[in-house]
């Protein structure tokens, strides 16, 4: 977990735990527990603030989380296909290394900032900051931020977004809300996707699924859907709106659990 094993020091919050550095305690910022809980602190203190920005312009922010290969990048191809003459979207990106998901985006014609973050495998709220700097916020209705695919660690993070999507494609298995509960459990809405293979597959059920998110007591909304069929993506663009709407009528929108699993905020 990134609360413990020290990965949330990442390029763009190192300079806090550096000498010289806000937080700092040593010259190489290695000291433990009391300077990752200072960080996270910090974190969150950024997140309000990148919060505000979005808040300020009216722009809808969405954090997608799921394990790599699950559809993210697709998902928001089809959205911009079919949204983007309504809404003005841009997209955050988030991965290890290479800008790939940013060129596929911007092939669309919608602006995309790519974070590659070396050896973090989460997005951090000081990451989304230097990006917000690269985007015009009153240009936009949405940004979605696409985060590093990873089913532990970006749950641990506010990134100063409104609504957390965690994503489950059908060939990982209808067990993993069990497996990695937290990120399921801080989920605003649940996506199960890639369902055009279901025909394929002996071993996922979306109702087993289901019960395993509903095990973790969380009621978010639980979709399935294929970015392949457009018909199967009603659903999914109902909840866009309606969360654009709420967030366009001044509803202080946060995500439903903190990244510290207790601060329980009104769901939407
Ligand atoms: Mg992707």
């Amino acid at each position: 977990m990134c609360n413990t094993c020290g990965c949330n020091v990442t390029a763009g919050n190192s300079h806090l735990v550096l000498e010289g550095g806000k937080l700092s305690k040593t010259k190489d910022g290695t000291q433990s527990i009391e300077v990752l809980q200072s960080l996270l602190h910090e974190n969150n203190h950024i997140a309000e603030h990148n919060r505000s920005h979005f808040n300020a312009h009216n722009v809808l922010a969405i954090n997608l989380m799921s394990s790599p290969g699950s559809g993210k990048t697709a998902l928001l191809e089809a959205t911009i296909d079919a949204l983007g003459d309504k809404y003005k979207i841009a997209v955050i990106e988030g991965d290890l290394e290479t800008e790939n998901d940013a060129v596929r985006i911007r092939a669309k014609g919608v602006p995309a900032v790519q974070i590659t973050t070396g050896q973090a495998c989460h997005l951090d709220a000081h990451m989304v900051h230097d990006a917000l700097h690269l985007l015009d916020l009153d240009a936009l209705d949405i940004v979605f931020i696409e985060n590093v695919g990873n089913l532990v660690c970006p749950a641990s993070f506010d990134l100063g977004h409104h609504a957390n999507i965690t994503l489950l494609s059908v060939t990982e298995g209808d067990d993993k809300p069990a497996k990695y509960p937290i990120i399921f459990r801080a989920a605003d809405l649940v996506l199960i996707t890639k369902s055009d293979l279901l025909a394929y597959l002996d071993d996922f059920l979306p109702s087993k699924a289901k019960q395993y998110v509903r095990n973790l007591a969380n009621p978010a909304e639980i979709l399935t859907l294929s970015a392949r069929q457009p018909e199967s993506l009603k659903g999914w663009f109902a909840w866009l709106e309606k969360t654009i709407t709420a967030n366009q009528a001044g509803t202080d929108l946060r995500p439903a659990i903190q990244p510290d699993g207790l601060s329980i905020h009104a769901a939407q």
